[in-house]
């Protein structure tokens, strides 16, 4: 098939001839139902891990008590999952132990979402049980069997059904979205780092604001760190980037950046990019140096999110009016410094080169290496390069 790698075709006909059932599943079939080219693809098996790991050569055990193993094929790494049921969830996050079974269907029937519990066997045929074809193709999300149960099982899939509202587009089934506003303050058990990796996901779809608009009429936001209140969704439909969508999260709630940071555990990045927003759109007033630092696009968005005195008018000017683009315009570098100012500490050349940067930006000297030996003479020598 066009969308099989030479990876996924080795394993899962390895398993095949081994006397396994060994399937396609996962998230890329609802791609390659809809069209579109998917990414890594997921093999599901009869065979246990042992029995993977026995097959081939090169493994990499990255969770075998749930069943995963990862099996490398040249420059491939493919996950091998073996067929599981999962039997008791009482604390609504983990099942209490993980079975491995030999029937694809008892695993096809512990997964969240019809359009997610199908799979393809080797001779290309699709085995969907629980009709998530013709789902994808009405594009709704529907739980597998009971929807009240699945969530008191694992209460991430009422996030993930936002998610996939936000990344596909699709609509919830309605009895399943009855039973996400029924059982929203389940959610309250879930570590936050599960969530937080599907609201990754959700941030990047682009039908963002209708899955934040799920988010408040099933209540689950109720539940949801820093997101008590309802708030209007106009500005998300801002995001398709430049920014991302934790920055609006975090301004949103009127949070600094460290609570919404803390309680979502983001990234260093992810709080960089925080702090980098919201200080922009706090600074009182945006000089030459302000916007040099950030992209046209960025500086439109901050603006009209926050309401900002700039016009779009003088911001396109200031951008254009700015003598260099980077640092690697400047017409004074590192080399430079040792050149003509070999005293100087190591320790302050940073500090020399940004204080050129910021005169040249602010047009204190134009960007003429004579200039700015001169204008470094008369401004920082005796501070920087004496001591
Ligand atoms: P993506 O394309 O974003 O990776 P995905 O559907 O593959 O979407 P994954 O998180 O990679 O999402 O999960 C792989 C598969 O595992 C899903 O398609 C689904 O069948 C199953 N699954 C994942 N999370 C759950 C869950 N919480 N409950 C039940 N089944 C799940
Ligand atoms: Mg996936």
């Amino acid at each position: 098939f066009k969308w099989e790698t030479k990876g996924s075709r080795f394993v899962i006909e390895r398993l095949f001839e081994a006397g396994y059932e060994a399937v396609y599943v996962g998230g890329a079939l609802r791609d390659i139902a809809l069209g579109l080219t998917p990414k890594d693809i997921d093999i599901a098996t009869a065979a246990t891990p042992e029995e993977i790991e026995a097959l081939f050569h090169r493994t990499i055990d990255v969770g075998k008590e749930h069943g995963t193993i990862i099996v490398l094929v040249g420059e491939e790494q493919l996950e091998v999952t073996t067929y599981r049921s999962e039997s008791t969830y009482s604390d609504h996050r983990r099942p209490d132990d993980v079975t491995f079974v030999r029937s694809l269907h008892e695993d096809l029937k512990r997964r969240d979402f019809t359009m997610n519990a199908m799979a393809i066997d080797h001779r290309g045929q699709w085995i969907d049980p629980f009709d998530g074809l013709r789902h994808i193709q009405e594009r709704t999300i529907q739980a597998v069997g009971q929807a009240d149960e699945r969530f008191e099982e694992d209460a991430l899939r009422m996030i993930r059904a936002v998610r996939f509202v936000s990344t596909l587009g699709f609509t919830v089934e309605s009895e399943t979205q009855r039973a996400m506003q029924k059982h929203a303050s389940l959610i309250s058990y879930l570590a936050m780092e599960r969530i937080k990796q599907e609201f990754d996901k959700m941030f990047r779809g682009e039908h963002l604001v209708q899955a934040l608009h799920l988010l408040y009429e099933t209540g689950l936001h109720r539940y949801l760190p820093a997101s008590q209140e309802e708030l209007p969704l106009q500005p998300f439909s801002l995001v398709q980037q430049p920014i991302e969508g934790w920055v609006l999260w975090a301004k949103y709630h009127h949070l600094t950046s460290a609570d919404v940071a803390k309680a979502y555990k983001l990234s260093k990045k992810e709080r960089e990019a925080i702090e980098r927003y919201l200080t922009l759109a706090q600074e009182r007033e945006w000089t030459l140096w302000t916007v040099y630092h950030y992209s046209l696009e960025e500086l439109l968005f901050i603006r009209r999110l926050n309401e900002r005195p700039e016009t779009e008018q003088q911001l396109r000017q200031m951008k254009a009016q700015l003598p260099i683009q980077s640092k690697r315009d400047l017409a004074f570098d590192g080399k430079d410094v040792k050149r003509y100012y070999p005293n100087c500490l190591g320790e302050n050349i940073g500090q020399l080169l940004t204080e050129i940067e910021r005169a040249v930006v602010l047009r204190k000297v134009s960007n003429d290496t004579e200039e700015i030996i001169e204008w470094v003479n008369e401004h920082v020598y005796e501070r920087l390069c004496t001591k």
